[in-house]
């Protein structure tokens, strides 16, 4: 009997993974965001870039807290210098910590099917953490790691200068946002990210993390995320996929 069950609860997880992959595949043009730039542009991308790239070599380098010890690789950050939007998540897991890369574990999959389900791609957007190393166990990130990697975030945001941010989780969302409200309440509308004292806020959407919607299937919760990531786009003036 207990084997019936197990076998039937595999079958329901299966089969809702495969309606989430379904939900954000599939059906939509993958649009670029600056299919022709001037060279004006282009300079100022390289610039960005070249920013972004010291603010990388520096992460890689940092052992400002214990995680520079447990780390195999730092996790800096990827994805397009002038990107409109960015998104942030917690801190890197197992397969972020072996590549170096962000969110391309499970999780970051589904982040994917997200993305290209907004009509974008990966390289379109700037993918980033709060923490830059893998906490142990993925515990939860101690404030002390917090305040010593932040700085890196801000310096990136602020390189950047996206139109939005998207906050991914409660972590990230309550520490950019200086509060300790749930996730529940910050969700669906859009705040404010102030990057430095003087710099006009960014507009700051938080939403459920990958991770949470894998843990915690419903149709609502997917539906959810789906809601907060049309009013991004629908902000950006971009094409919102009918779904
Ligand atoms: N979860 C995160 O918050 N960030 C990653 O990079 C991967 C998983």
């Amino acid at each position: 009997m207990p084997d019936m069950v197990n076998e039937t609860d595999v079958n329901k997880v299966v089969r809702q993974h495969g309606e989430m992959e379904i939900f954000f595949t599939g059906g939509f043009a993958v649009k670029g965001q600056g299919a022709s730039v001037n060279k004006a542009e282009a300079k100022t991308i390289a610039e960005k870039q070249a920013k972004l790239d010291a603010i990388a070599a520096e992460v890689r380098k940092c052992c400002k807290c214990g995680l520079g010890k447990t780390r195999t690789n730092a996790v800096p950050g990827k994805g397009s210098a002038d990107a409109r939007i960015v998104f942030v998540g917690e801190a890197p897991g197992a397969d972020e910590d072996a590549q170096g890369r962000p969110f391309v574990g499970r999780a970051g999959q589904l982040l994917d099917k997200i993305i290209n389900a907004m009509g974008l791609k990966r390289n379109d957007v700037y993918i980033g953490n709060i923490l830059k190393c893998r906490p142990p166990e993925n515990r939860d990130p101690r404030p002390d790691e917090v305040a010593h990697c932040l700085p890196y975030l801000q310096e990136q945001i602020e390189i950047i200068k996206p139109e939005i941010i998207v906050a991914l989780g409660a972590h990230a969302a309550r520490t950019l946002l200086e509060n300790t409200k749930s996730i529940g309440q910050l969700r669906g509308k859009f705040q404010e990210y102030y990057p430095s004292l003087g710099k006009p806020a960014i507009k700051l959407m938080a939403t459920y993390h990958p991770a949470y919607l894998l843990r915690s299937y419903s149709p609502e919760n997917r539906r959810r995320v789906w809601e907060d990531l049309k009013k991004v786009l629908g902000e950006l003036n971009l094409p919102v996929p009918d779904k």
